[in-house]
């Protein structure tokens, strides 16, 4: 004889759920991104999301100049049948340009960078020219009109757009835009995120744990990936199961934040109140998806705030964040690119999984010094096991129709330095 049970975790496929993909989409087109930008001086805006274009108010380089130490000529001198002897009748270093005019069967010394001085068009290297006496060099017929200049203006003209709106300063952007001469740079604000663990089997570190109860992970995992993300965060603590903490709670994030994460809760069940609780203060809508870690999850609005609902297992919850909340928080902070990139590796694990889901088991990736790429599982899958996840580097991503993989297979993953902005 059998039962009638209720949906699980356990189901290897399960109608109601919806895919990863379907998720993430109808998250991003929910969120529109944040309007107000602020002005910061340029070394404070490393990893912030630029607001406006930023148009060059010069030409780089800004001068036509030399890209080799030697002798600057005019190419109407450059000999075409035999050797020939010309005259030096000054030098440019950087920053010390040679104020004269080189005339025919004349030329310059010049340094790297150097500015060409009037006349001259084409730069013979140093190791290319012989000394025939103190201001007399000879060079011969292999050159070219116009070799070893860089042209005014040939990196950059005035008025190009050199860095988009949308895009994460990096280091390489800092300097570009020193090399402008710009300061201050507009950027979007930062988002604040509130976020709250509930379970009353959590204790906060430093509390004794009694028979069942656990520390709270959680809000650990979260603090560090949304402070490398580039959020402000309120940690609002462990919040009690029990209807009045989790609506005073709901509230208070509300009321202070653009965006209300909490872990745990959210699966079936667990006691209603939270649900309870979310359906009346705001437009929520549970899901499952269809993925191990992390199937339950909620999302909508608080108020005027985001709100994501994660499931409370630690594995679950770093998942979730990464696929789901990370890109709407780079969304919701006007950034532009923000898939992550998914590589292929050759998978050196038997891996099991159901099919129906699409699984993100942690691996370690490896490459020889070909680029060949190499990926292991970390020991147990389990959702609750964050030593999976602190021992890996990437999520080996299993698509929903795979049922096994074999050793040798290859295998997308996404390495975790991808979700690391
Ligand atoms: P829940 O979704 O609330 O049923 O939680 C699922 C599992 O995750 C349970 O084993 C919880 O004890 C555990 N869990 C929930 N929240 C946390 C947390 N903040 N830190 C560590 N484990 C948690
Ligand atoms: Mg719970």
């Amino acid at each position: 004889m059998t039962i009638a049970v209720d949906p699980s975790c356990l189901d290897s496929s399960d109608p109601g759920s919806i895919s990863t993909e379907d998720a993430r989409q109808r998250i991003l087109a929910s969120i529109t991104p944040l309007e107000s930008l602020e002005y910061l001086a340029l070394r404070a805006a490393l990893c912030r999301i630029l607001g406006e274009d930023i148009r060059s108010p010069l030409a780089v380089p800004g001068h036509t100049n030399s890209a080799m130490d030697g002798y600057a000529v005019s190419s109407s001198d450059l000999p075409t049948t035999e050797a020939r002897e010309l005259s030096v009748v000054g030098s440019s270093f950087a920053g010390h340009p040679f104020n004269g005019t080189v005339k025919t069967g004349q030329c310059a010394q010049i340094m790297t960078g150097a500015v060409m001085p009037g006349g001259t068009d084409t730069v013979v290297m140093q190791e290319d020219t012989e000394s025939v006496s103190e201001h007399r060099i000879r060079i011969d017929e292999r050159h070219k009109a116009g070799q070893n200049v860089r042209q005014a203006g040939e990196d950059i003209r005035r008025g190009d757009t050199v860095v988009t709106r949308g895009h994460r300063l990096q280091p390489s952007d800092l300097g570009l835009i020193a090399s402008l001469g710009i300061s201050e740079v507009p950027v979007t604000r930062r988002p604040r995120v509130a976020f709250f663990s509930t379970g009353d089997e959590l204790r906060s570190i430093g509390d004794p744990l009694a028979a069942g109860d656990i520390y709270d992970s959680n809000r650990y995992t979260l603090y560090g990936m949304l402070t490398r993300l580039g959020t402000d965060i309120i940690d609002m603590g462990v919040v009690k199961d029990t209807p009045e903490a989790t609506l005073k709670a709901f509230r208070l994030a509300a009321d202070n934040a653009d965006v209300v994460i909490t872990s745990g809760g959210v699966s079936v069940g667990e006691a209603d109140y939270v649900k309870q609780s979310l359906t009346e203060l705001g437009r929520i809508d549970f899901w499952k998806v269809a993925m191990k870690p992390g199937r339950p999850l909620a999302f909508g609005r608080l108020g005027d705030s985001w709100f994501f609902g994660l499931p409370g297992n630690p594995v679950s919850v770093m998942a979730t964040f990464y696929l789901f909340v990370q890109p709407a928080l780079r969304h919701l902070m006007g950034e532009s690119t923000i898939d992550p990139l998914v590589l292929n590796a050759r998978c050196e694990s038997k891996l099991q999984k159901k099919a129906g889901r699409t699984e993100y088991q942690r691996g370690v990736l490896s490459s020889d010094r070909h680029g060949n790429l190499t990926v292991e599982k970390t020991g147990s899958q389990g959702s609750g096991i964050l030593t999976s996840m602190s021992r890996a580097n990437c999520f080996i991503v299993l698509p929903m129709e795979f049922e096994s993989v074999e050793r040798g297979m290859q295998v997308p993953v996404i390495p975790f330095s991808e979700f690391r902005v």
